[in-house]
């Protein structure tokens, strides 16, 4: 019996809880860390707010903008931002950029539900002012009906000025719905059919106003219309036009809070991926304080949620061209040779959250090779869907020396598939990167009820991420 005990001890793998696994001290620096995190979750909601918030940090901690034309040659702290969709930041190191960097990549986009390009109408039957809709990403679109939501957003008006719009989040600010319908009237047209189907894009319209505008008591025709429109215009001297190229975002007004009764978990919208962008940030930043042989890297990329397709995506020449730009900034040759053997000789996580095993519905999660809340950061050898589909899968020396540095520097970690192979599947940015010839793989903390306007997060993962990410920069 105390053979089996001792061999088992020795040879047997099991994941380490990180209340059980960890010291007092460590848990309440899990605890602490998560405050500044829901700040953050509070102020970011769209991938511009996210840019925004982390120049200004950067600013704060001495950062310089590489395109700042008065930039000096021998700064080691730099970022660049790309098209205001997508950012990187730097720490050079005391080794040749070209002898290979270490990058930590999240996404700063989220599901979301967008306002049309033309958005504004006026609902004949019950003259409500509308604003008509297009999701964006992988939501379940029963989920975003009656519920209070903020809209944020960015109008470019016609003289150039750029007019940041945030409504929804100030306890005196309105809020908005897109009305879902009543149980009693839903038998046929809602509970009848597929979830999927419940709820269509083309009832995804938010009720934005009421009053007419009127004259002399005199009904205007469209005058609900109108008067949204004077509204804006009185308040943001917005005209219709304007609306047509604007960026427009409808997301679950509301703060983060600290979830469950032991205060361990976080609740909140968004935190796929900015759990991944905050710990990255946070972990570069430290790396700023230590001397480092291997220049560090945090990529903050748009639309993850939608392909990773467009200006700001990861597909996009950004991710090559930061690279090149630091290797001229460093004196270093950034022609395509060097660029090429630069990537080749990187290594990439590419941090974004898993989907950890759902009590609720743990049919779909196969446990031994499942996500488990609060057994800290996992590593996703592969993602895909089915036969592997449509993955990046890490090379197994990779994985092994990200393990052996994430052991040396008591990272609590664990392994993490999506979900049962044949249940469905998912991707990251991961297999973009990996075209380049870095090495990457998958590593972020798990997330309970991912894309939800509230997701669940463990505080434990959330320190556990940014300890990973720490390591990795300074040390892979
Ligand atoms: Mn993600
Ligand atoms: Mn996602």
């Amino acid at each position: 019996m105390k053979k089996a005990e001792d061999i088992k001890k020795k040879i047997s793998y099991s994941r380490k809880n990180f209340w059980l696994d960890t010291t007092k001290n460590e848990q309440k620096a899990a605890m602490k860390f998560s405050e500044n995190y829901k700040k953050f979750l509070n102020v970011c909601k769209t991938e511009r707010e996210s840019i925004d918030y982390t120049i200004e940090e950067l600013q704060t901690k001495m950062f310089l903008n590489l395109d700042d034309p008065t930039i000096k040659d021998s700064s080691k702290f730099v970022y660049k931002v790309f098209k205001n969709k997508a950012i990187a930041i730097a720490v050079i190191g005391k080794s040749p950029i070209s002898e290979g960097v270490n990058i930590v990549a999240a996404h700063i986009d989220t599901p979301r539900v967008d306002l049309k390009q033309s958005p504004l109408s006026e609902d004949a039957e019950t003259r409500l002012g509308l604003m008509k809709t297009h999701y964006y990403g992988g939501v379940k679109k029963y989920q975003w009906m009656s519920t209070p939501l903020s809209l944020h957003g960015i109008v470019i008006k016609s003289d150039g000025e750029v007019v940041n719009i945030n409504i929804g989040e100030n306890e005196n600010d309105p809020v908005f719905v897109m009305p879902d319908l009543l149980p009693h009237l839903a038998r046929k047209e809602q509970m009848g059919k597929t979830m999927g189907e419940g709820v269509s894009a083309g009832n995804m319209n938010l009720v934005f106003n009421s009053i007419p505008f009127y004259e002399d008591k005199e009904e205007i025709k469209n005058g609900v219309k109108l008067q949204a429109l004077n509204l804006l215009y009185e308040k943001y001297g917005i005209k219709e036009e304007d609306l047509l190229s604007a960026e427009l975002q409808l997301v679950p007004s509301g703060k983060a809070r600290d979830g469950g009764i032991d205060k361990s978990m976080i609740i909140s919208y968004g935190q796929d991926d900015r759990v991944c962008s905050y710990t990255a940030l946070q972990a570069l930043e430290d790396v700023k304080e230590i001397s480092i042989d291997k220049t560090s890297i945090v990529y903050l990329f748009d639309k993850e949620e939608v392909g990773s397709d467009s200006v700001g995506g990861a597909t996009s020449v950004f991710f090559t061209d930061f690279i090149a730009d630091l290797l001229k900034h460093n004196g270093e040759d950034s022609g395509s040779f060097n660029l090429r053997k630069t990537l080749i000789n990187s290594n990439v996580l590419s941090a974004d959250v898993n989907a950890a095993i759902n009590p609720n519905f743990p049919s779909v999660h196969e446990a031994q090779n499942a996500v488990h809340m609060g057994y800290g950061v996992a590593l996703a050898k592969f993602t895909g869907s089915g036969g592997k589909g449509g993955s990046n899968d890490a090379t197994t020396e990779f994985m092994n020396k990200v393990i052996r540095l994430f052991n040396d520097e008591k990272v609590n970690w664990q392994i993490g598939s999506l979900g049962k192979v044949d249940e469905g599947g998912g991707g990251t940015i991961a297999k973009f990167l990996a075209k380049h010839g870095c090495n990457v793989i998958d590593c972020g903390p798990g997330v309970l009820g991912m894309h939800s306007l509230y997701e669940l997060t463990s505080k434990a993962d959330v320190y556990s991420t940014y300890k990973a990410y720490k390591a990795f920069l300074s040390k892979a």
